[in-house]
């Protein structure tokens, strides 16, 4: 059964999903290492927290064929920045050759290689990102990088060109809160396919923009059904989100183990009954007093924070591919010098491979 099924009270009374310990949709998280420093970001993520990427490109694939042999066939990989993993290319092709349908790259978009970009027409490999204003000042604020907005807009619109597809989600919070219409409409004529806004979750430093500590209804709820995060050092989560609820580590346990595990069966239990079912059961009420006919559909607001990757619907936010570039767009700014903080006094000396930061200064001119 899947959530488009459950249309009815009395179905979603007798639902048991949760208990077929299945396996539909992989996080993997390539790196907790990230360019940019967003102020709300749940993974705490920044140039130097990749002390625990542990995982090998041969661990990766070991992953991937596990959760295919357990009939997974959607996945996203995400980070931290998942393009500063070094391996990103071989995974994302790899990905693919093993019979993954859906593949999505969560990526803050600052960089992005044309080999990638190509393999990715080529393939039918999908791109999603944050965007927090349409204004670049807006944007560069939240992720504490100069010029990021410019970046991240620049290949955003290289991936609409070569006709991938696209989706953003825009965190709200305090500071961008007044923009968040502007950017929904910046991004729809762009020719972003999908655009959804979602709150800042008490994860991570949004413990901090939310001064409240990480707890079980910060999430969305969606992670009761067929969901696991892989993080660079083997955890096992329910969700991207959900670190303080580990249900086991790859390096030590089957993938298929942690799956059909009672630590895995538990919590999504406990996040089906406290979370979901609270968030979704006035609206499915609604509905059957009506005698509408509907799905699940959760409101827009229930979307997933940050870096969620499941595909969750939010129909009202989407729009049909616009190819052009209306003329009066603004141009992204580009930047000055060097955005991130090594300042190479010669581009000879400038590794965007090699450095944390991976700014890739030729991209933006
Ligand atoms: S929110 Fe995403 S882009 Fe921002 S620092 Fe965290 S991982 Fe990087």
């Amino acid at each position: 059964m899947h959530l488009g099924e459950v249309s009815s009270w009395s179905s979603i009374q007798s639902i048991s999903l949760m208990r077929e310990r299945t396996l539909d949709f992989l996080w993997l998280e390539l790196t907790n290492r990230c360019n940019l420093q967003c102020v709300h970001c749940y993974t705490d993520s920044g140039p130097h927290s990749g002390d625990r990427d542990i995982l090998t490109i041969d661990d990766y694939v070991s992953i991937m064929v596990q959760a295919r042999a357990l009939g997974c066939s959607k996945m996203q990989f995400i980070g931290g920045e998942p393009q500063l993993n070094i391996d990103f290319r071989e995974l994302l092709v790899k990905a693919k050759t093993l019979g993954f349908e859906f593949i999505e790259v969560f990526s803050n978009l600052t960089r992005l290689a044309d080999e990638t970009v190509q393999y990715a027409a080529d393939n039918g490999i999908c791109f999603a990102t944050s965007v927090y204003s349409n204004e670049a000042s807006g944007h560069d604020a939240i992720t504490r990088v100069k010029s990021s907005h410019a970046r991240t807009m620049a290949n955003l619109k290289m991936l609409i060109g070569a006709g991938i597809e696209t989706r953003a989600a825009i965190i709200v919070m305090d500071r961008n809160k007044d923009t968040v219409c502007q950017t929904k409409d910046f991004l729809l004529r762009l020719g972003v396919r999908h655009v959804s806004s979602g709150e800042t979750r008490e994860f991570g430093r949004g413990e901090q923009i939310l001064a409240q500590k990480a707890r079980l209804s910060g999430l969305c709820g969606h992670c009761w059904s067929g969901k696991l995060c892989i993080a660079p050092d083997g955890e096992a989560y329910p969700c991207v989100m959900a670190r303080q609820w580990p249900v086991g580590n790859v390096l030590e346990t089957p993938l298929a183990e942690i799956v059909r595990g009672r630590q895995l069966e538990r919590i999504r239990q406990v996040i089906f009954d406290e979370v979901w079912l609270p968030k979704v059961a006035p609206k499915v009420r609604r509905e059957d007093e009506t005698l509408l006919e509907g799905s699940l559909c959760p409101p827009a607001e229930q979307t997933c924070g940050p870096d969620s990757g499941a595909p969750d619907c939010a129909p009202e936010l989407s729009s049909p591919r616009q190819r052009e570039v209306p003329a009066d767009e603004p141009e992204p700014q580009p930047a000055e010098e060097c955005p991130q903080s090594c300042t190479p006094i010669d581009e000879s000396t400038c590794e965007p491979m090699a450095c944390p930061q991976s700014c890739l200064p030729n991209r933006v001119e």
